[in-house]
């Protein structure tokens, strides 16, 4: 089972991509912010606990993450992998994250990064709000989104750097089509450097 992280700020089309993506490499698409607006619009317990969080652009808590995430890595099967879309978006998360994939004797395959500029953005979650509705798609809150982003998620990217953990970066910039198919190349390029890489560590226990 191949784990994928997909990071980028608010607006960089993780959602879109991510369902191409998904559907290319038969991953499960996990968006933690689908989950939760599942969770409001059902009115459960915890999608009451979090809607007023949600729609102030702020994160919801890490132990309520932690629990989705694991119950959702749990009962997944009959799929080549997952495909985080919106976790983790702290260093607790990626801790969590850390840790459970050691329990479950996995790794983290590909951390891609995608990047989009401020103003396109802006521009994008100024349409999506007219086509989608979102409550948390306003000027406003979107700025609360964005600061939670640079705050909090951009340092959780940079501890995985650190860690030397196997990342790309794409510029979300351009059109569906050419980001998807670039993704693709990043993420294939990327399983192989990886099968070298592994290829490698074998040989050097052989000698
Ligand atoms: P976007 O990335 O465009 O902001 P998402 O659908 O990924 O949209 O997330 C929407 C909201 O859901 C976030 O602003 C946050 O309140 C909540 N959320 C989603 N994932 C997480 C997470 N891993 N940790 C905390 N809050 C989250």
């Amino acid at each position: 089972m191949k784990h994928y992280i997909i990071c980028g700020p608010p607006g960089s089309g993780k959602g879109t991509q991510s369902a191409l993506l998904a559907e290319h490499f038969h991953l499960r698409h996990v968006s933690t912010g689908e989950l939760l607006r599942k969770e409001i619009s059902e009115q459960t317990d915890l999608g009451k606990a979090v809607e007023d969080l949600m729609n102030r652009g702020e994160l919801v808590p890490d132990s309520f993450m932690l629990a989705m995430i694991r119950r959702v890595l749990l009962e997944t099967t009959g799929v080549e992998g997952v495909l985080l879309d919106g976790y983790p978006r702290t260093k607790p998360q990626a801790e969590g994250l850390a840790e459970l994939l050691r329990e479950l004797g996995m790794t983290i395959d590909l951390i891609v990064q995608l990047s989009v500029p401020p103003d396109v953005i802006l521009q994008r979650i100024q349409h999506r709000a007219t086509v989608e509705g979102r409550s948390d798609d306003s000027v406003e809150v979107l700025k609360q989104r964005l600061k939670e982003y640079e705050e909090k998620t951009v340092p959780t990217i940079e501890y995985y750097r650190a860690q030397g953990a196997p990342m790309v970066d794409v510029d979300g910039t351009p059109d569906v089509d050419t980001v998807t198919k670039r993704l693709i190349h990043a993420i294939e390029k990327g399983s192989l450097e990886e099968g070298h890489r592994a290829g490698r560590e074998l040989s050097t226990e052989e000698a």
